[in-house]
């Protein structure tokens, strides 16, 4: 099969070989340097401010999202929720679950959020903004540079979901003042899944230590502790951590974070490019490197995820709930070439031959 989803995604050689391999013991120094190393990449390539630290999280990015909002936010907090989708509603449901204290900016499938929008929340004494800044089930990508204006301005604690868009758009946390990014291993890390990572600014980090949380696995402080020494404080999914590991080291030999973005960009205008004469709507104005949101004119979107996978041995991502029909996505993050890209067109236009698009 072909992998064009949004995850998992396709890993390279090198990380699908340690995934055949026996899983180490990792009480060990040596997997504490591996750690340490993971964590100085993952700070290095979000761009974070010094003193920052990273959280590996034995769990899926939505583990992480939920750590997130725990461990970052109390009873004193007030916080805007970006829900433009599913994973913004995620977001809106994990506040609610935990009694954070929000309101949220709800928009439609496919809308962007804009200044005007944003307006209405100023000077209302919110301190904290969550948002996926890719919100991956519409496609839409969001103005990550108006959302940092907005929460300089405001002296609000900015939380970005960058699950989705990490190593596929350009994201600088010291520049943007986030004070938390958050991914995941099966995006454009292209791992298996089921690890995710928190990356916290010296500012998130004071949260954490002065937070009161009701939790054993997801209390982060227990995980800040361990990490200076390399460790985790239960049995992480060693072989991913491995994985991610070898992975880290390939980007930064490659021309680090700037060249994997340029790399993914690339693949993600050149597809683009090519499905320009099928009967497709692109369906955003503003997306993401990482995935292509499109619309056909004539059938059902999942009829043709369908047909792609069953006929054609190829996997794109269908959409769920009202989107189910009208919008599938075409994902450019893992080990994708351009020559993969010519035989999904093909196989496009294979179907559109036979009168199937
Ligand atoms: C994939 C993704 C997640 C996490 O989903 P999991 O299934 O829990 O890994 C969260 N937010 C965004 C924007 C995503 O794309």
């Amino acid at each position: 099969m072909l992998n064009f989803t949004v995850g998992p995604v396709q890993s390279s050689e090198k990380v699908r070989q340690i995934g055949a391999l026996q899983v180490p013991y990792f009480r060990t120094p040596e997997f504490s340097e591996l750690m340490l190393e993971n964590e100085k990449l993952m700070v290095k390539f979000s761009k974070a401010p010094k003193d920052s630290r990273v959280v590996f999280i034995t769990g899926s990015g939505t583990a992480s999202m939920e750590a997130t909002v725990m461990n970052i936010f109390n009873d004193n907090d007030k916080v805007i929720v970006v829900n433009g989708g599913s994973f913004g509603a995620r977001f809106e449901e994990l506040c609610l679950i935990h009694n954070i204290e929000h309101d949220v900016i709800r928009l439609e499938h496919g809308q962007l959020l804009t200044e005007e929008l944003l307006a209405s929340y100023d000077g209302k004494g919110y301190t904290g903004f969550l948002v996926n800044v890719h919100e991956t089930s519409t496609g839409v990508h969001y103005d990550i540079d108006m959302i940092s204006e907005f929460c300089k301005k405001n002296n609000i604690f900015l939380v970005v979901d960058a699950i989705s868009s990490f190593l596929a758009d350009p994201f600088d946390m010291e520049k943007l003042g986030a004070g938390v990014m958050i991914t995941g291993s099966q995006k454009a890390l292209a791992c298996p899944p089921g690890v995710s990572v928190i990356v916290l600014s010296p500012e998130a980090v004071k949260r954490v230590e002065n937070n009161n949380v009701k939790s054993m696995y997801f209390d982060l402080k227990d995980a800040l502790k361990n990490g200076e020494r390399g460790q985790t404080p239960f049995t992480p999914a060693v072989a991913i951590l491995e994985q991610i590991n070898a992975r880290l080291k390939e980007i930064d030999e490659n021309g680090g974070v700037e060249g994997e973005i340029a790399r993914i960009a690339a693949i993600a205008e050149d597809f683009r490019e090519k499905i320009k004469d099928l009967p497709f709507e692109i369906v955003s104005e503003s997306m993401s490197n990482a995935v292509t949101p499109l619309s056909p004119l004539n059938v059902s979107a999942y009829d043709i995820f369908m047909t792609l996978k069953d006929e054609y041995e190829i996997w794109i991502c269908p959409n769920g709930g009202d989107m189910k029909d009208k919008i599938f996505r075409v994902g450019h993050i893992g080990a994708l070439t351009t020559e993969d890209n010519d035989v999904l067109i093909n196989a496009l236009n294979d179907m559109n031959r036979r009168g199937l698009l």
